[in-house]
């Protein structure tokens, strides 16, 4: 496989066993009609739909890793790291991500309760006729139930006025920490990626540094350049950084729904060709289809 940044590789997005819309077969369809090359299903905190995802990455001709979006709370704040080419029968990982999604349905409970005090009832069943696996109910799925009864007309609104910190509907929760993720990807043979750095608006410079020199000490090695919820500006920044902090690049879109995403499968710019791509590291993990193998 091209190991070079010039390949197609969309490394996040999510299918219908977290928060996405699509079955994990519509996704790797999709993004094979998209001309992806390389391809990763990376649902929060669950890796249900990887068998699916790469039976049919390799039907339709495309290179697989397996991945995962593991959801921590760093200096207070909700961070994402994305896991790839790990080896999803570690029972490590395993029961690292069970007790991750644990604390889903109280959450959502609780939500529930908050919302109805602003007017918006009946909001936890509403959020469940939208959830494809009861154990993975979030915020998304709230947004989509809120729209349908017409209190905002998309799910961008939805969070703007509701679900973000410290609107109505938002509970505080806490996740996973950093390196009980990072050390759940690694000891299952897998790269630890910070995903969208530029979408984490609380930290300042310094917490910023913070989290990339910490996710360096726990073993982490990759960070998202290239992907949907950055802007051009931030491909630039974020690729000085991985530079600076030794880390690999990686590139994905966070597809999660036609209707809702912004950015398709595969339909990014691709990574600056100064940067180590993060599949230059997986080369002994990638799922080639059989024809290729
Ligand atoms: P949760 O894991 O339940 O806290 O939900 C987090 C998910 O909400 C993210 O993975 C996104 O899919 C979605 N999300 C967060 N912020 C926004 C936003 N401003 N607009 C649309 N979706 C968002
Ligand atoms: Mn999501
Ligand atoms: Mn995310
Ligand atoms: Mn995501």
């Amino acid at each position: 496989m091209n190991s070079t940044c010039l390949l197609n590789a969309d490394l996040h997005c999510h299918s219908i066993v977290s928060d996405g819309t699509l079955s994990p077969e519509d996704l790797a369809a999709r993004a094979s009609a998209n001309g992806v090359e390389l391809w990763a299903l990376t649902d929060h905190d669950e890796i249900g739909g990887i068998a699916r995802a790469r039976a049919a990455a390799h039907a339709a001709g495309m290179a697989f890793l397996s991945g995962v979006e593991v959801s921590v709370t760093f200096a207070g704040e909700t961070v994402h790291i994305v896991g790839l080419g790990f080896d999803e029968n570690d029972p490590g990982l395993r029961r690292g991500l069970e007790s991750t999604r644990g604390g889903r349905e109280g959450r959502a409970r609780e939500m529930a309760a908050e919302l109805a005090r602003v007017g918006i009832h009946g909001a936890f069943e509403g959020a469940l006729k939208y959830v494809g696996n009861p154990d993975l109910i979030s915020r998304t799925h709230f947004a989509r139930y809120i729209v349908e009864v017409g209190a905002c007309s998309d799910t961008a609104e939805v969070f703007r006025k509701y679900l973000a910190d410290g609107k109505p509907g938002f509970v505080p929760h806490r996740w996973a920490t950093l390196g009980d993720a990072v050390r759940w990807i690694r000891e299952a043979g897998g790269v630890a990626v910070i995903a969208h750095p530029g979408r984490y608006h609380r930290f300042d410079a310094t917490k910023e540094y913070a989290l990339f020199s910490e996710f360096r000490e726990h073993g982490g090695q990759g960070v998202e350049v290239v992907t949907g919820s950055h802007t051009a500006a931030e491909y630039v920044k974020y690729a000085d950084m991985a530079i600076e902090f030794g880390l690999a690049a990686s590139r994905g879109s966070d597809f999660h729904s036609p209707a809702e995403s912004r950015t398709d499968l595969g339909r990014l710019p691709m990574l600056p060709g100064k940067l180590t791509p993060v599949w230059s590291l997986l080369q002994e993990r990638v799922a080639l289809p059989p024809q290729a193998a």
